[in-house]
């Protein structure tokens, strides 16, 4: 059931939506634009693919590249837009990078067709690994 957006939400997907076409995706064909809520500020970014595969970077951790080039490590919200039908969700890969800046940040997804949802990281990825977790004492008191 698709989820109500605010008018916020829908400004930052249509600047998500805004840089889409831009993507660079000869490989697969499928575009991804993202747009970052950051410090006030909106940080753009579009999947950059790359004939060694593994380079790839996709939109949203390009534009959480500007984000924090720009100074912002405390996301607010990221929007993402896809080639996809349905809402375009972020990969797992992104879910994790995501989460180093707001594990409850809000997530807002569009592709082609005016369906649209929201959901916050924390739902898309329950139990994220973050820095709590390298700050914890194992015990072992020869560190
Ligand atoms: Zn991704």
């Amino acid at each position: 059931m698709p989820k109500k957006l605010t008018e916020a939400d829908m400004a930052l997907l249509a600047f998500a939506r805004e840089v889409h076409p831009r993507a660079y995706a000869p490989y697969s064909g499928f575009r991804v634009g993202a747009a970052v809520f950051a410090g006030g500020e909106i940080f753009q970014g579009v999947n950059v693919e790359n004939a060694a595969y593994g380079s790839t970077i996709c939109a949203e951790r390009a534009a959480a590249l500007a984000a924090v080039t720009a100074g912002h490590t405390e996301f607010d919200a990221v929007a993402v837009v896809g080639d996809s039908e349905a809402p375009c969700v972020p990969c797992g890969a992104c879910r994790q990078f995501l989460a180093e800046f707001n594990p409850a940040m809000r997530v807002i997804m569009g592709g082609r067709t005016d369906a649209v949802d929201a959901l916050r990281l924390d739902e898309l990825l329950p139990e994220a690994f973050v820095r709590g977790y390298l700050d914890q004492d194992d015990g072992d008191d020869d560190a």
